[in-house]
């Protein structure tokens, strides 16, 4: 089985090399830090009743890195992302991030180390504008910071509408969100994520309900800020194309096991992934909608 590269034991390969000068190893420690695993899992198990949703998962993840999560409906996808962020206890193994181990951890604790989600905009904001939208995350992440609550509500202005601009919603900014299209409530959602300022984003089918072209560009812009800004991000998304067109690495379930990981033409190849998607009309391609 094609494994994902960096794993902290693979990463930690150089403890057995002489001892650098005190220039070298400031290079090395450099170098260290961007090989290592932004999050480690291991053995990770979930079973509700007699389902076994998710048994025995274990994957790495850098920062930069875009990871695809994938498998048919009833997988055991949510149930990873919801043991990730912290909503739900799982029955063995571990999470850690960033050397800590967060395992179990509530949501609030897992948000406030960095572990970041699209938000979904409910019908409470939707009166608010696109721009307080993204200043109310940037108060609660000022408020995690500093443990006070800034009191003029113009704060964090320029810093919204600099998020706006990134992905592309600068021009609504005064707009209530109820009156946004789907697609582009899907960019502020991404924005209010951002706003966080999360080392890692779990996206849980973030282009569901989207029409092929609104996923396509969603998706890419997601691509470029995970290398501009040195995020991890793990998401799940029924759309083949998109997965295989922007995922650098794959994981696979199926059942609750992970029975496949690697980079895109490792799973194409993989003859136990073929067998899962079986006339389910997935063709396993990139092919960007422009
Ligand atoms: P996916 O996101 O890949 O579609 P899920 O993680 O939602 O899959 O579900 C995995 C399995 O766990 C399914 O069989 C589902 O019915 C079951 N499951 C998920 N959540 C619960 C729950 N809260 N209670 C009972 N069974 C659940
Ligand atoms: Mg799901």
């Amino acid at each position: 089985m094609p494994t994902v590269p960096n794993t902290t034991h693979e990463s930690s390969g150089t403890s057995h090399q002489p001892r650098a000068t005190n220039h070298d190893s400031r290079i090395t420690n450099h170098e260290s830090r961007l090989t290592e695993s932004l999050l480690s899992v291991r053995g990770l198990s979930k079973a509700f009743g007699g389902v076994h949703a998710v048994q025995d998962v274990s994957f790495d993840l850098g920062r930069g890195q875009l990871l695809a999560l994938i498998g048919p409906n009833g997988a055991g996808k949510s149930t990873c992302f919801n043991m990730l962020n912290g909503q739900l206890q799982p029955d063995a193994g571990s999470i850690v991030l960033e050397g800590v181990d967060i395992t179990g951890r509530p949501p609030r604790e897992v948000w406030q180390r960095g572990v970041g989600r699209t938000f979904q905009i409910t019908a409470t904001y939707g009166s608010m504008t696109v721009r307080e939208n993204v200043q109310m995350v940037l108060l609660s992440r000022a408020r995690r910071l500093f443990s006070v609550w800034p009191r003029a509500s113009n704060l964090y202005c320029d810093e919204a509408m600099n998020l706006l601009s990134r992905v592309g919603m600068a021009d609504q900014a005064e707009r209530p969100c109820g009156l946004l299209a789907y697609g582009d409530v899907k960019r502020v959602e991404l924005a209010m994520a951002l706003a966080h300022a999360p080392k890692l984003l779990l996206m849980d089918e973030p282009t569901a309900g989207m029409a092929p072209k609104e996923r396509n560009d969603l998706m890419a812009l997601t691509a470029e800020l995970t290398r501009e800004r040195n995020l991890g991000v793990l998401f799940t998304e029924h759309s083949m194309d998109v997965v295989f067109t922007y995922a650098q690495q794959l994981l696979v379930l199926s059942r609750g096991l992970l029975i496949a990981k690697g980079s895109p033409a490792e799973v194409r190849d993989n003859e136990e992934v073929q067998r899962v998607y079986l006339g389910t009309g997935a063709t396993f391609r990139p092919r960007a909608v422009l």
